[in-house]
């Protein structure tokens, strides 16, 4: 278990760094801003959203490594899904992150993130992301705020 642990936090880490999807995104037809008060973690994220495919998704913005590295892996995972889907991804996350233990629904590499849950002061940095993108496909204008 700790060698997972390990492995987790290595590509936490690695997320954190060289965040994949970061940037503007040209052609986008979604957007949303988000902000985490708790812990100052911000990002603006932007939708290429066609025949209820996710095209392509960016984001931009900083943050705390679990927020960066979160939204990071989420743009990752987005790609090429349904809004269907994405909304699925985000049900299973945020009862990964904050429930803890199994899902129904296969979370892939999301489940580096698996140990944000034993520890509550976290959970909004990794759900900031999912919450922006939820907001940003029911195209709601008001910046999101985790409280
Ligand atoms: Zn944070």
């Amino acid at each position: 278990m700790s060698d997972l642990r390990d492995l987790y936090q290595e590509v936490i880490f690695d997320h954190n760094r060289h965040p994949r999807n970061f940037g503007a995104l040209a052609n986008a037809n979604r957007h949303a801003q988000g902000f985490n008060r708790l812990c100052g973690d911000r990002l603006t994220l932007h939708l290429k959203v066609q025949d209820g495919i996710i095209q392509d998704v960016r984001f931009e913005g900083s943050g705390c490594a679990i927020s960066t590295a979160s939204a990071s892996l989420m743009t990752e995972a987005l790609k090429g899904k349904t809004e269907a889907e994405a909304n699925a991804l985000f049900e299973g996350f945020h009862h990964m992150v904050t429930e803890g233990g199994e899902t129904s629904v296969n979370l892939g590499k999301l489940a580096v993130l698996a140990g944000v849950s034993e520890f509550p002061a976290r959970v909004k940095c990794a759900t900031l992301a999912w919450h922006t993108m939820n907001a940003a496909l029911h195209d709601h204008q008001d910046p999101v705020s985790t409280e």
